[in-house]
C-alpha cells in the first residue's frame, strides 16, 4: 500500500506531519506538497510555467517529503509521476474545515479529486481552525479510526472527512450541505484610502440534520463520499424531454 500525502496549507504545516504520522501505519508514506500556503487554490494547475519537485527534510513527520513550488492538484501530478502505483492520497489535516459549499474552493480537496482524476483514490482531512494549537494528539487516534474505515473500502474514490476541534462523539456518514452558503464580501480601506475587499464567513440558514456541517456542529467526524461526476442527472432527464435535441436537428437548421 503506497499513501501519497499532500495538503494545501503548504509542506510545513503540522497537520501534514500529523496525518503524515497516522498514514504510516496503513502503508508506505511519502508527503508531496506545496512549499507555501495554497489554501483556496481549488483545482487549479500550474500550466504557465515550469514546477520544481525538491526533498525537504521534515524530521517529525519521519517520511521522505518533498516540496513543489505549485498547488495541490501539482503536487499530487507530480508525486504520482515520481512514485508510480500510489493507492491512496490524503490531503490535510487542512487547519480550517472545509465543509459544504468550501467544498467548491477547497484545495485540500482537490489534492484528493486529483488522486481519484488520476485512477487512485483520495481522502481530504480537515479540521477547524482555532486561535490555540492543534491537538493533534487527541486527534491522531481518530484520524486513525476513519483510515481504518475507509481505506479498506475500495469503492470509495473520493472522500471528505472533517474532524472536530473538540474530542468526537462518534464516527457518521453524511452528505454535503449545499444549502448553506457563506461567503460575504465586506469592504475595508487601504492605507492609501483606496477600497478593498475581503471575503468573509458569515452563517446565513440553518443547518440540516445528517449534512457535514450538522455532523461536526453535534461533535462527529463527519465522512461525506463525492464523486467526480457533476452532472445533474434528474435535470438532464427534464431537459431531454421538455426540450428534445439530436444531431439530425442540427444538421438541418
Ligand atoms: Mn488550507
Amino acid at each position: 500500500m503506497r499513501i501519497l500525502v499532500t495538503n494545501d496549507d503548504g509542506v510545513y504545516s503540522p497537520g501534514i506531519t500529523a496525518l503524515a504520522q497516522v498514514a504510516a501505519k496503513f502503508g508506505q508514506t511519502r508527503i508531496v506538497a506545496p512549499h507555501v500556503e495554497m489554501s483556496s487554490a481549488a483545482h487549479s494547475i500550474t500550466a504557465s510555467r515550469p514546477l520544481t519537485y525538491k526533498r525537504t527534510p521534515l524530521r517529525d513527520a519521519q517520511v521522505e517529503a518533498y516540496r513543489v513550488n505549485g498547488t495541490p492538484a501539482d503536487c499530487v501530478a507530480l508525486g504520482m509521476y515520481h512514485w508510480e502505483k500510489v493507492d491512496v492520497v490524503l490531503s490535510g489535516i487542512n487547519l480550517g474545515s472545509n465543509l459544504g459549499n468550501a467544498l467548491w474552493h477547497s484545495g485540500t480537496l482537490a489534492g484528493a479529486q486529483q488522486a481519484a482524476l488520476l485512477g487512485a483514490r483520495g481522502i481530504a482531512v480537515s479540521m477547524p481552525a482555532a486561535e490555540t494549537e492543534p491537538d493533534f494528539e487527541m486527534l491522531k487516534p481518530w484520524a486513525a479510526r476513519v483510515l481504518e474505515i475507509l481505506v479498506p473500502a475500495r469503492d470509495l474514490c473520493l472522500l471528505n472527512v472533517n474532524l472536530p476541534a473538540k474530542a468526537p462523539r462518534g464516527v457518521l456518514w453524511t452528505r454535503q450541505s449545499v444549502r448553506h452558503y457563506d461567503g460575504k464580501v465586506v469592504p475595508g480601506k487601504d492605507p492609501m484610502g483606496r477600497t478593498n475587499y475581503w471575503f468573509t464567513v458569515v452563517p446565513i440558514e440553518a443547518v440540516e440534520e445528517g449534512t457535514d456541517r450538522w455532523a461536526i456542529e453535534q461533535g462527529y467526524v463527519s465522512m461525506t463520499p463525492l464523486r467526480l461526476n457533476l452532472t445533474d442527472e434528474k435535470a438532464l432527464a427534464d431537459v431531454a424531454r421538455q426540450h428534445p435535441v439530436n444531431k439530425i436537428s442540427f444538421a438541418a437548421a
